[in-house]
């Protein structure tokens, strides 16, 4: 007789595992499914996010940001270095230690919160009652029900048309954050998110990176006065932003790859890259699931669809994450699991996609919160902005990182923030206070008034407050 499974989440990446957890805590008898293995064979949970998304592409964002650092800041604080060298392997090797350290935590969490862990694909086997029959394969197969399933099954990357990934001179994220030595000349496919970080990482270690863009202008999504002055210190960095461009052609050699494009004013170009990383968006997984034979409902994009509260169409069946609509961040997936599991519950929790923060992990860091002033602009809202320069603020003088700067936005009759956008020093951490602000429905004056430590990144905060009503103090 098979165990039945309360809840039986499929997917252990950040959505799937913390619904689990939250499953768990609320008493639920829960079960994990993931395929994903490590080289020698043993479970990597954690999904995309832990094996090869955020947390090994931000172990080499700060092993390059280590290595510019001391080559290029260390002298101006009289520290001479000489001799300098990267041991790429080494990198390397302490990014795998991080992504285990990550995955064992995650084993550890299904162990102390008695989540039973099934290692391999699972997928819908027919109903069971009101619930569901799911077919566990890989080492150890299983049968098992579920009187809720949570599909987590995240996303993969979208390929060219027509160039699919080798990840020897065509590489998906999972081939970026693998590459065996420098490369001369690098391309890159697609300057968003993931493509600005990749290229970055590159760069700082020494490859001639360009970036080809199809969109006319950087980082669209972006608030306008952030994404100008992203595209100005990148390009100061080094960084070659095409944007504008039409791929046309691509050839893979044995030792490079040549792509052709029409640039921005329609010329035709040939560039040959040694690797080219491809980074043109992320698109849902649910390849194993055996989706089709149960009748879960897909749209023509392949996501699975839901309601707002990630209801499937199929009864007790919930998705969460990647695999449905909304952005394509991992803390947005671990608030849709923890929301999920309290649902089952009878709970009423609420996840708001406009107080999401996005974090892009370039030095300097770019965060935001809320709405950007364009999308204001578009809908009519009435609204001051106020800004203020990290050049201005004592600890970023300290540091020796004065690039960038905080902008608020608030609307001009109730002072309500909507938008809080940063580019600097350490954004990804102070953007949790632009977050918090609006999910309590804060106004410019309440953070202008609150008491910010002296002297700290977070003054620049309260200062871009001040300045929506006119007033800053240091500038
Ligand atoms: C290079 C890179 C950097 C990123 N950096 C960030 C960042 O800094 N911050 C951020 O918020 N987001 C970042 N992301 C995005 C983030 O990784 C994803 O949004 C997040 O992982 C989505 O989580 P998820 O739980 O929905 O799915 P995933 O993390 O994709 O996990 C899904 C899991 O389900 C497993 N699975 C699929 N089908 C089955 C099946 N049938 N049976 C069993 N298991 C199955 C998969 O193998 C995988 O382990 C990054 C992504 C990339 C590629």
């Amino acid at each position: 007789m098979a165990d039945i499974f309360d809840v039986v989440v499929i997917g252990a990446g950040p959505g799937g595992y913390e619904a689990a957890i939250r499953a768990a805590q609320l008493g639920f008898k829960t079960a994990c499914v993931d395929d994903w293995s490590r080289a020698d064979g043993k479970p990597a949970p954690g999904g995309t996010c832990t094996n090869v998304g955020c947390i090994p592409s931000k172990a080499l964002l700060q092993s390059s940001e280590n290595f510019e650092e001391v080559g290029h800041a260390f002298a101006e604080h009289g520290i001479g270095v000489t001799g300098v060298t990267m041991d790429v392997a080494k990198m390397m090797a302490r990014k795998a230690k991080v992504v285990a350290q990550n995955n064992d935590g995650i084993l550890y969490l299904f162990r102390k919160n008695k989540i039973t862990f099934f290692h391999g694909i699972g997928s819908f086997a027919g109903k069971d009652g009101d619930g569901w029959k799911i077919s566990v394969a890989g080492g150890a197969p299983a049968e098992i029900s579920a009187v809720n399933v949570i599909v987590a099954t995240g996303s993969k990357p979208r390929a060219l048309p027509g160039v699919a990934f080798d990840n020897v001179r065509v590489l998906d994220n999972d081939g970026a954050l693998s590459i065996a030595a420098v490369p001369k000349r690098l391309g890159v496919v697609g300057a968003g998110v993931i493509g600005l970080e990749m290229g970055s990482v590159w760069r700082r270690l020494g490859a001639e990176v360009t970036m080809l863009e199809a969109l006319p202008s950087l980082l669209p999504t972006v608030d306008t006065t952030i994404a100008k002055e992203a595209q100005k210190l990148f390009t100061k960095q080094g960084l070659v932003i095409h944007t504008g461009v039409k791929i046309s052609d691509v050839k893979v050699g044995a030792s490079d790859v040549a792509v052709t494009y029409a640039d921005a004013n329609g010329n035709v170009q040939t560039a040959t890259f040694d690797n080219l990383i491809v980074s043109i968006g992320r698109v849902p997984f649910t390849g194993g699931l055996n989706a089709e034979a149960v009748g879960l409902k897909l749209d023509d994009r392949g996501f699975v669809t839901v309601d707002d509260d990630c209801r499937t169409n199929l009864p007790n069946v919930w998705a969460i994450g990647d695999v449905v609509r909304g952005p394509m961040l991992a803390h947005k997936a671990e608030e849709e699991g923890v929301a999920v599991a309290e649902r089952i519950a009878g709970q009423k929790p609420h996840v708001d996609f406009n107080t999401v923060p996005w974090v892009i992990y370039t030095s300097p860091e770019i965060a935001w919160v809320g709405e950007t002033e364009q999308q204001l602009k578009a809908r009519g809202v009435d609204f001051r902005a106020g800004s203020f320069p990290f050049n201005a603020n004592g600890r970023a003088r300290a540091i020796g990182d004065t690039r960038g700067l905080v902008k608020m936005l608030a609307d001009r009759n109730t002072d309500r923030i909507l938008g809080v956008h940063m580019i600097g020093p350490m954004v990804s951490e102070l953007i949790a206070e632009g977050a918090v602000a609006m999910e309590f429905g804060a106004s410019s004056e309440d953070i202008a008034r609150i008491c910010h430590a002296h002297p700290t990144l977070s003054e620049a905060v309260k200062e871009a407050a001040l300045a929506v009503d006119g007033r800053t103090l240091n500038l």
